[in-house]
């Protein structure tokens, strides 16, 4: 169960200067993580946690203030050329000059990284995007999922082991954001590692073999895709009780149980072992006068938010 690393992040910090005196922010805290070779590894957090921060730092964009990173083995200080030849990324915001082609787009994006005229792959990387169409057309004509996709292309002109997308479907329609989801997941079944930052919960869901959770510049989850959702099997029992409890009921086929005031308690329990009922007749058995209920139930929406602690 020791998958190879395809990133290493330990300790990884940023504070942003503060302009005119103003303090500093404290983007990232002292975040570390292992993203595992072949996953689709999903970087998930509400906006502001510092996402973009810590893929622009693997990017080489901006300079960190502490700890590490390595990229396929090579660490970004010692070996950032051998980092970013890694690694490709597709950036939160889409730039591009309007006026070139997207076969030129790809092009120079090969110039840039030296790579030899017959050792290209323009053509077939415009094929895979589904842009072989728009070959010869200006970016600037392009609709908004079309440069998303070229984008895609754009990053992977090198080759290399890793993607990564920041927010790839931030304010993307249904169908587009389908067909990038299609396109990742061929890429990931290529052999590719995928790293994508969202925070859309249902696609990271259904995308991503693992997930790391980042709220505040702190990573607080990093655990397989269906371990999360398991916590979300949980269900909760609030129940106000006739008179005051001394000590909390106990029982086996509890998950957990809160005393969240004097005659309340809150009990959590799988609810593919138990019914809300059957949780009421234990309390019962057990001697206690149930007064009031109310029941909830986990999703990974409210793991998220118990998690990130935001409404
Ligand atoms: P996310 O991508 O998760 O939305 P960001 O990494 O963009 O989060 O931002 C994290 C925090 O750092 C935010 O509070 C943001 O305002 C701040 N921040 C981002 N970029 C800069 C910058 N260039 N200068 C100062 N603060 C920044
Ligand atoms: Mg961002």
């Amino acid at each position: 169960m020791n998958i190879p690393s395809a990133i290493s992040i330990r300790d990884l910090r940023k504070t942003y200067a503060g302009v005119k005196g103003e303090p500093g922010k404290e983007a990232l805290k002292g975040v570390s993580f292992d993203v595992p070779q072949g996953q689709i590894f999903g970087l998930l957090g509400p906006n502001g946690a510092g996402k973009s921060t810590l893929i622009n730092i693997l990017a080489g964009l901006v300079v960190k203030t502490g700890g590490s990173a390595e990229i396929w083995g090579f660490d970004i200080d010692e070996h950032r050329r051998n980092a970013s030849r890694s690694i490709g990324i597709v950036p939160q915001e889409i730039v591009f000059d309007p006026f070139f082609t997207p076969y030129e787009v790809l092009e120079n994006q090969a110039g840039f990284y030296g790579i030899a005229k017959q050792l290209r792959r323009s053509e077939d990387l415009l094929a895979a995007v589904r842009l072989s169409d728009k070959r010869d057309a200006y970016a600037r004509t392009l609709s908004g999922g079309m440069k998303r996709r070229l984008l895609v292309a754009k990053a992977m002109v090198h080759s290399p082991p890793i993607l990564v997308l920041d927010e790839p479907t931030a304010g993307v329609d249904v169908e587009l954001r389908r067909q990038l989801w299609e396109l990742v997941k061929r890429l990931n079944d290529d052999g590719v590692t995928v790293v994508l930052t969202t925070h859309y919960l249902e696609e990271a869901e259904q995308l991503c073999d693992r997930i790391a959770i980042i709220n505040h510049g702190e990573c607080i989850a990093n655990k397989p895709t269906r371990e999360l959702i398991e916590m979300a099997r949980e269900k909760i029992v609030s129940v106000t009780l006739d008179k005051d409890l001394a000590t909390p009921p106990r029982h086996d086929a509890f998950a957990k149980v809160e005393q969240t005031a004097a005659r309340s308690v809150e009990v959590t329990y799988d609810k593919d072992r138990l019914t809300a009922g059957q949780v009421l007749a234990i309390l019962q058995d057990q001697g206690l006068v149930v007064q009031d209920v109310t029941t909830r139930e986990a999703d990974l929406e409210d793991v998220f938010v118990q998690l990130t602690g935001s409404g």
